[in-house]
């Protein structure tokens, strides 16, 4: 008996070893695929940013941060509450009408007209004037507002733009000039109070219809009113100056040349129109591991999604329905929370330590993680790298992407020892800047690896779901990922940060592309009037000038600068070799400065 015993014994402390040593440390699908899953459950309503939805997620991810007795990493426990803007409502008063003479006709919203949700709000009125497709294009020596006087007037323009630009531009598809943002900065930067657009010339089968409030995207305001209205409406305006809309539209696809008019005084326009800015209080959730000492490894993902959909969704006739985001990024949330599993043992141990994060705000504009490295609960200064986990839950054919490999001088032989027993095929990228987290902390020089498994038609969409994740490969991959964060917490060498060229960005033929080089980076936060540079590349056009890191950008040229919108199409209509006069404010102070725009390399 005893003997027996003696061997069973022997048989359980062997296997607890193992156990202890090898299988313990090994991600697993099933509770990875149960958080994921949790995550995207309905309950948590697409985990939109301000939603109940959201706060649900934050208290499933906190709990598990307690439950395993890591310490709070935020600035209020495992909280790091702050604001941004979470889209715009039309409040009750919106009101459009005309007037001729004695006779007046009243429009109805959402019937014949509706705001776009970055209209300004005002209460007014105006001559109506005939502006084309309120185009400017240097480059194609088309103006429709040339010899137009549209100040303090109502521009009324068709959606799109002449037929002939596509081909012109060398480009399929249209250029910038058809986007409906450079339409309104367009008609603001001339002068006029209220931008109108209608349709025109439909496809085959296409309706007439009005955008939904709130669909595109653009800045929280503008700096123009601006709405929709149906082609019936504006076709009786037409026929008031004696012209039909379909004429008109044709004649200038046809000649290629603006057919701007002014329709006859007696016609009116008054409005009303009353846009709320919305706004809500999120939290990034954050959880510290302690090491040996207070240098750290950071470890993230976002955590909010699309809730039932906004101006990102891609399946824009499903908003309204629950977005689970289950790849998008219920993945690497989970992935997030496995890795807190397998490394808590670890406490005290490694050199570093670890501070896990999860941002809200990602889908709004990595506004959390912009908040972390702007008010950082932990000293910037003593962060030796950030690993970024967003859409690692569908990896087909053992396909796996890692972005930021040239930002950190020990990269390579960290993922090469990381990657032995992987079983993946790895696509590396030397960069660090993409439309995710780590862009922030790049930013701030801190050395970061972005981990990816690609896009698939179910982005941003009701279908991503949870059904469609790929755990067992997601588990690998958290082995490996949990390699290199164990390997950058405890090595003797943390690597130093290094600088990857940027790659030339596409685009680039009539009206579209990114213009001229300037070489600000902008801040990443959302900022009122003006745009921040978080820095300012070395030997750019705009270092050469002067600029520094924290000037925020208010005027270019002679064009007022409000937004990253602004800015872009200022750059946009702007040629290689113009030396633009900028004014930015530095410490609260105007400062004003010649950048001469260079090619970009
Ligand atoms: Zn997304």
């Amino acid at each position: 008996m005893l003997i027996r015993v003696h061997r069973v014994f022997v048989f359980l402390a062997v296997a607890a070893l193992l156990a202890g040593s090898s299988f313990a440390q090994q991600a697993d699908p099933s509770r990875y695929i149960t958080d994921v899953k949790a995550l995207a459950s309905p309950e948590m309503e697409g985990r939109g940013d301000g939603t109940k939805g959201l706060t649900r997620a934050e208290h499933l991810i906190e709990k598990r941060y307690k439950d395993l007795h890591l310490e709070p990493g935020g600035a209020n426990g495992y909280a790091q509450p702050f604001t941004l803007i979470t889209g715009a409502r039309l409040n009750n008063d919106n009101r459009f009408s005309l007037e001729t003479g004695d006779r007046k006709q009243v429009l109805k919203i959402e019937q014949d007209f509706v705001p776009f949700s970055f209209s300004s709000s005002a209460h007014g009125g105006g001559p109506l004037v005939f502006a084309g497709y309120g185009v400017t294009a240097d480059e194609f020596q088309y103006d429709d507002y040339a010899g137009l006087d549209v100040k303090n007037k109502v521009v009324v323009v068709l959606r799109y733009e002449p037929t002939g630009f596509a081909q012109k531009s060398g480009n399929h598809g249209m250029t910038q000039h058809s986007q409906l943002i450079t339409k309104a900065i367009n008609a603001r930067n001339h002068g006029a109070r209220v931008l109108i657009v209608i349709n025109g010339k439909l496809g085959d089968g296409e309706e007439d219809l009005l955008t939904r409030f709130g669909s595109v995207s653009g800045p929280e305001n503008v700096g123009v009113v601006m709405l929709q209205v149906k082609n019936a409406v504006a076709d009786a305006w037409f026929q008031s100056a004696g012209k039909t809309l379909k004429k008109v539209q044709d004649q200038i696809n046809s000649n290629s040349k603006p057919a701007s008019f002014e329709f006859p005084e007696a016609l009116h326009a008054l409005l009303n129109i009353d846009i709320e800015t919305t706004r809500a209080t999120v939290n990034n959730v954050l959880a510290w591991l302690p090491g040996q000492t207070d240098d750290y490894v950071i470890i993230g993902a976002h955590y909010d999604h699309l809730g039932r959909g906004n101006f990102d969704s891609l399946a824009p006739s499903q908003i309204g329905q629950i977005h689970p985001g289950a790849d998008d990024n219920a993945s690497g949330t989970a992935g997030v929370l496995e890795l807190a599993r397998l490394l808590a043992p670890e406490r005290g141990k490694l050199k570093r330590s670890i501070l896990f994060m999860n941002f809200a705000g990602e889908e709004l504009g990595l506004l959390g993680s912009a908040e972390w490295v702007k008010e950082p609960t932990r000293p910037l200064a003593h962060a030796v790298a950030m690993i970024n986990m967003d859409m690692i839950g569908r990896i087909r054919d053992d396909k796996v992407y890692i972005g930021g490999v040239g930002t950190g001088s020990t990269f390579k032989s960290v993922l090469e020892q990381a990657q032995k027993d992987a079983p993946f095929k790895i696509e590396y990228s030397a960069g660090g800047y993409s439309s995710s987290d780590h862009t922030s902390f790049v930013t701030k020089k801190i050395p970061v690896l972005f981990f990816f498994s690609g896009l698939h038609s179910d982005y941003h969409k009701p279908s991503d779901t949870w059904d469609k994740i790929n755990s067992s490969s997601a588990a690998r991959l958290l082995d490996m990922i949990e390699s290199v964060a164990t390997q950058l917490a405890d090595t003797d060498q943390p690597p130093t940060f290094q600088v990857v060229a940027e790659e030339k960005p596409s685009g680039g033929g009539g009206g579209g592309g990114y213009g001229p080089y300037f070489g600000s980076i902008p801040d990443f936060g959302q900022v009122e009037n003006g745009v921040k540079f978080s820095d300012v590349k070395p030997n750019s056009p705009a270092a050469k000038a002067g600029l520094k890191p924290g000037d925020i950008l208010i005027q270019f040229g002679d064009k007022p600068i409000k937004n990253l919108y602004d800015f872009t199409d200022a750059l946009r209509r702007s040629k290689v070799g113009d030396v633009v006069e900028v004014k930015v404010l530095r410490d609260g102070q105007p400062v004003t400065a010649s950048v001469k725009l260079e090619q970009r390399k």
